[in-house]
């Protein structure tokens, strides 16, 4: 039986879904900078790590853990989206108009995603990126549901849900990775913050 509980948050699937097929990526947004969100990431993110047995930023071994296993160690929201393909409400992510320098990290397992570098403003209401950081990073999946033809984009370490890919990004690639910040995981890069307060404090 369908009770409306359920029927409104198919409703709202459905609804995203078709935002997320139809918005399309514009150059003419001004981004707006977001400062220090990054502090206060951290301490979810630890956590996160010292329950979770796959977690690693630097081990590349495929990850194998039962739905069970994953919910024990996953927060909430991380696994309604990672292992339940969920989908995040758009311009909710704490990265959609987030201009840090640094590296996005599947927020399930660890495995490095995106480089800041490649993330561009698309306007659609979730992070987006034009390239993932190798050819490996990412798993590309045929996904028929909601009367859409899209392409799923999986972590290629644990295989989370992270969202689609559409060929309407900029160059150089053309591609648009549309992806929910909710698992996402930021880590700033050293060197180019160290650079950036020098640069200005001149
Ligand atoms: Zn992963």
């Amino acid at each position: 039986m369908i009770t409306m509980k359920h029927f409104s948050r198919f409703a709202l699937l459905l609804a995203f879904g078709g935002l997320l097929q139809q918005c399309s990526y514009s150059q003419n947004k001004p981004a707006t900078a977001v400062q220090n969100q990054s502090d206060s990431i951290p301490n979810k993110q630890n956590m996160q790590k010292e329950n979770n047995p796959a977690y690693s930023t630097t081990d590349t071994s495929q990850v194998a853990m039962t739905e069970e296993e994953w919910k024990k160690v996953l927060p909430a929201d991380v696994y309604y989206i990672a292992r339940m393909k969920g989908t995040e409400r758009p311009w909710t992510s704490k990265f959609e108009n987030f201009q840090e320098v640094g590296t996005y990290y599947c927020a399930a397992c660890g495995n490095p995603l995106f480089k800041s570098n490649a993330k561009f403003d698309s306007g659609c209401g979730w992070p987006s990126f034009y390239e993932p950081i190798s050819k490996t990073s990412i798993i590309y999946t045929p996904d028929k549901t909601h009367g859409m033809v899209r392409t799923e984009t999986q972590c290629g370490r644990c295989k989370a849900h992270l969202g689609h890919v559409f060929d309407d990004g900029p160059p150089p690639t053309g591609l648009r990775y549309c992806i929910n910040g909710v698992v996402l995981d930021f880590q700033k890069a050293q060197e180019a913050e160290k650079q950036y307060n020098e640069k200005k404090g001149q």
